[in-house]
């Protein structure tokens, strides 16, 4: 008999993927042909958040160019070391709105569970990068403490699966999650925050389909896809495995000076989604993490662009713009246009 240990590795085959993630700067410009003299400044950066993109995701970057709208997104540069002002290590003050370790409930009927630290991949504008996970995923990562504030709160009718990257946790722990989600009668709906099949798409496997298909409620997955070359074939494959098990598919984005701060680019990203059975849902604007400033763009311009896609698209894929500030009730909706100022005799 094979011992169940090696049972699960062989039946989640993603897991060796993920674990030969590039790590090493080095391997990185060396895998893409960049100039040796990127080096330095990303090994400084890295040292504060580390370097972490799987191979699949490597695949998709063009060959030789330092100005990958990929490779910007994952690659340690030095820009990360400046002190900008009005950034900080904690932008949507979340360390103040946990009812319970590892929940967070900030907006009326939803609340998003952290199930884990982990991410495929580690995005350098991410607003967790400095997020003490360790305080905030419960203690041995069984959620006891957040299950039971779900359960005594009966306004919570949607829980959104999060974190890090719930489909970092394996087809066993999500069911054991979901079974006792399933327990508490007042939730309805269940949402999943992932990366995980834009970056890994082999994750979505049969176990995680079945997964899905089987979910006593109905479910929406929201994937984060920032730039339309990040759907390849395994990627747009991986969106119909899910999409097949009858749930729904949406996007979110965030808006990245260097990397999606273009009309053209924005437009093309809608599309391919649809293309692929996603709907975008919200643009992000950068959260101001300590980091991440060389990401900004300034609001005015994300208006621009959003008139811009907006006057090209059908409505239905124009995503919204948004930024989350702490303590609002929900995100907060960016209007396309700026009020004309009102006569202040
Ligand atoms: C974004 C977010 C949600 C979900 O908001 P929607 O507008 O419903 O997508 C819920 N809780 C927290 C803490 C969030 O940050
Ligand atoms: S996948 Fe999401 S949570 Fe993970 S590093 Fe990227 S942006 Fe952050």
């Amino acid at each position: 008999m094979i011992p169940a240990r090696h049972q699960d590795r062989h039946r989640e085959s993603w897991r060796e993927e993920l674990a030969e993630a590039i790590t090493d700067p080095a391997e990185l410009l060396g895998a893409l042909g960049l100039d040796p003299a990127l080096l330095t400044p990303a090994l400084a950066a890295a040292a504060r958040f580390r370097l972490r993109v799987p191979q699949a995701f490597v695949r998709r970057m063009r060959y030789g160019d330092a100005r990958d709208p990929l490779l910007r997104q994952v690659l340690p540069v030095g820009e990360e070391l400046l002190d900008a002002e009005g950034y900080s290590g904690d932008p949507l003050g979340e360390a103040a709105a946990n009812p319970a370790p590892g929940l967070l409930h900030k907006y009326h009927g939803r609340a998003l569970l952290v199930t884990t630290g982990a991410c495929a991949v580690n995005c350098r504008y991410c607003f967790r990068r400095e997020f003490r996970y360790d305080a905030q995923v419960s203690t041995g990562g069984r959620w006891r403490a957040a299950l039971e504030a779900i359960s005594a709160d009966p306004t919570i009718e949607e829980v959104i699966l999060s974190g890090g990257d719930p489909l970092s946790l394996s087809n066993e722990r999500l069911g054991s999650l979901s079974g006792s989600l399933a327990s508490i009668p007042h939730v309805r709906r269940l949402r999943v925050h992932t990366r995980t099949p834009v970056v890994l798409p082999a994750r979505v496997d049969e176990g995680f389909a079945h997964w899905l298909a089987h979910l006593p409620w109905p479910a929406a997955v929201v994937v984060h896809v920032n730039h339309a070359q990040e759907i390849d074939a395994p990627v747009a494959d991986a969106f119909a495995r899910m999409r097949a098990t009858g749930v729904t598919l949406l996007n979110q984005s965030v808006l990245l000076a260097g990397v999606n701060d273009d009309e053209g680019v924005l437009a093309a990203l809608s599309t391919a989604l649809f293309d692929a059975g996603v709907l975008p849902y919200y643009l992000h604007m950068l959260d101001r993490v300590r980091g991440a400033s060389h990401f900004e763009v300034a609001e005015a311009r994300a208006q621009g662009l959003l008139r811009g896609l907006a006057a090209r698209l059908p409505g239905y894929l124009v995503p919204r713009l948004v930024r989350e500030e702490a303590g609002a009730a929900g995100k907060t909706l960016i209007p396309l246009s700026t009020p004309p100022e009102t006569c202040k005799l």
